[in-house]
């Protein structure tokens, strides 16, 4: 089944919901539809309604644009790819490394934790990375919550969101 665009008060995309919360939230009127799935309706036995692909909620969510510092988002902020040998991993063979060693007051934060492959940690230990002489792929920095939010949908959900932000374009 289709999933729905679910936008906070001022349009802000929040999450894709399944079309079940969808209804929900629209028979509840806590959100109201901006857009339908115009090639989907569903039947009740005496009314049918088309697919929310886009809903809006009446009330602000605060604070929800705020990505999580764990494991799984730094994974998938560096593409669970080794940050050292640039190898894309599995996340089961994929482990956290500090840039700068925590001996040498190297801080666990956005700007200082990257994915590292087993044997590349291993291999680093309490080097620097000028002792090691290799490269990060990429400097580490906190995620922006929106190309987050796009980077962990997946493809059928990326048409609704596309298809969203083409809506919205003048
Ligand atoms: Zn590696």
């Amino acid at each position: 089944m289709r999933q729905t665009l679910l936008l906070d008060a001022s349009y802000y995309p929040l999450k894709m919901i399944d079309w079940k919360k969808a209804l929900t939230l629209f028979f509840t009127q806590r959100a109201e539809v901006v857009e339908h799935h115009s090639d989907i309706e569903i039947h009740s036995p005496s009314d049918s309604f088309k697919l929310p692909k886009v809903m809006r909620l009446f009330t602000k969510v605060g604070q929800t644009n705020i990505v999580k510092f764990n494991r799984q988002n730094i994974f998938y902020r560096d593409h669970f790819t080794c940050q050292y040998c640039h190898i894309p991993f599995k996340a089961k063979d994929l482990t956290l490394d500090h840039v700068i060693p925590k001996s040498k007051g190297g801080r666990t934060d956005w700007e200082n934790i990257v994915t590292a492959c087993g044997p590349c940690n291993n291999k680093k230990g309490d080097k620097s990375l000028k002792e090691m002489g290799i490269k990060l792929k990429k400097k580490p920095k906190e995620p922006m919550w929106m190309s987050f939010f796009l980077l962990k949908l997946g493809q059928k959900e990326k048409s609704v969101w596309s298809d969203w932000f083409a809506l919205k374009k003048p």
